[in-house]
């Protein structure tokens, strides 16, 4: 369907009470909608990735309408129990937010325990006990800052094509090559924030000043220790933002990932989500075995009793979602009226 159209029709719907039925509907009751959300703009973060980041007045927007529309907000746990056992209450939403960013501590957590609403944060560690923004992140942010520029050749930076920032694929290609030049020269953390700040300057941007304000940071352990001792729910999302296709690999990422959730945390974490999004079917048999008890893929749906507990359905929630469709999705109908629901799996470089 044309996404006018769509809207259109939500509109319509929503005025003539479809939404509240669907909502009071025994089937919705039957069902968990799980939240997705990643970032929460500290400055503009949304406006160079809309897909990942959201406006704070948007996020304060959508849980005011859970609240309004009498939601009731579970733990994500807690959530898939009741829904096994057959309990859950009407209108049941879990919120998750992915990757664990500064700014979910200082944007996202605020607001949602003016709430009072329970939520889960799905941590991937490595950043965490680095203190130095996520490498493919912030060298993306920095020329979407200079977008519009096209620079001199820089082999020194392992960029040996005229950098064209005056598209987003021209800003992808440098990031690209970036990224392969850091691998090829199997550069630790520290060297690749060396290569960021080197970059930095090239494009005239103050690297400290961007770094003291923790755009594009992951949470510090004593953030983490800090939320979770609020109530926080820290689960898996590997240690390195990466699911390797080799068993033994991808298992020390749960391991590792796990190992430090416990530390900080004190819980041992058996939720998992997918880094971004991508999974294959003989992942479900290696969490297993990791004793992972819940997996989230950004495969758009609603959970029911018969959904595959290693791959669960969520709405990923950005700006470019309309209030009517978020309200559609906490209603049900979104879901009945979906006509994509796997997420596209684009390779998405490493976040380490
Ligand atoms: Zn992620």
């Amino acid at each position: 369907m044309l996404r006018p159209i769509k809207r259109v029709m939500l509109q319509l719907l929503r005025s003539c009470g479809v939404f509240e039925l669907a909502a009071n509907s025994r089937w919705r009751q039957q069902r968990l909608l799980i939240l997705c959300y990643h970032g929460i703009s500290l400055e503009d973060e949304h406006l160079w990735r809309p897909g990942l980041y959201l406006p704070p007045d948007v996020l304060a927007q959508r849980l005011d309408s859970l609240k309004k529309g009498g939601y009731s907000v579970v733990g994500l746990s807690d959530g898939l129990e009741r829904l096994r056992s057959g309990t859950l209450p009407a209108r049941s939403v879990a919120i998750t937010f992915d990757d664990g960013t500064y700014d979910f501590y200082r944007q996202a957590y605020p607001r949602l325990r003016a709430f009072g609403f329970p939520v889960t944060v799905y941590q991937t560690t490595y950043y965490t006990e680095h203190p130095y923004p996520v490498f493919n992140l912030i060298c993306s942010y920095m020329l979407w800052k200079r977008r519009g520029e096209v620079l001199r050749e820089c082999p020194e930076l392992g960029i040996n094509h005229l950098p064209d920032l005056r598209s987003e694929l021209g800003r992808h290609k440098v990031v690209r090559s970036l990224i392969d030049s850091a691998a090829r020269k199997n550069m630790s953390g520290p060297h690749k924030d060396e290569l960021a700040a080197k970059l930095a300057q090239l494009l005239g941007i103050d690297y400290e000043q961007l770094k003291a304000k923790r755009i594009l940071q992951l949470m510090n352990e004593q953030e983490l220790r800090q939320i979770a001792s609020d109530g926080v729910d820290i689960q898996l999302h590997s240690h390195r933002h990466r699911t390797p296709d080799d068993d033994s690999l991808f298992r020390r990422e749960i391991r590792d990932n796990r190992e430090r959730i416990q530390r900080w945390t004190g819980a041992d974490a058996t939720h998992f989500c997918y880094p971004s999004g991508v999974y294959r079917s003989h992942f479900l048999t290696w969490l297993r075995d990791e004793r992972v008890v819940s997996a989230t893929t950004c495969d758009a749906g609603l959970v029911t009793r018969s959904s595959d507990p290693l791959l669960l359905p969520r709405f990923v929630d950005t700006q470019g979602r309309t209030q009517a469709e978020f309200e559609s999705w906490l209603s049900g109908i979104g879901d009945l009226l979906a006509f994509r629901r796997v997420a596209a799996q684009a390779y998405v470089p490493d976040n380490h």
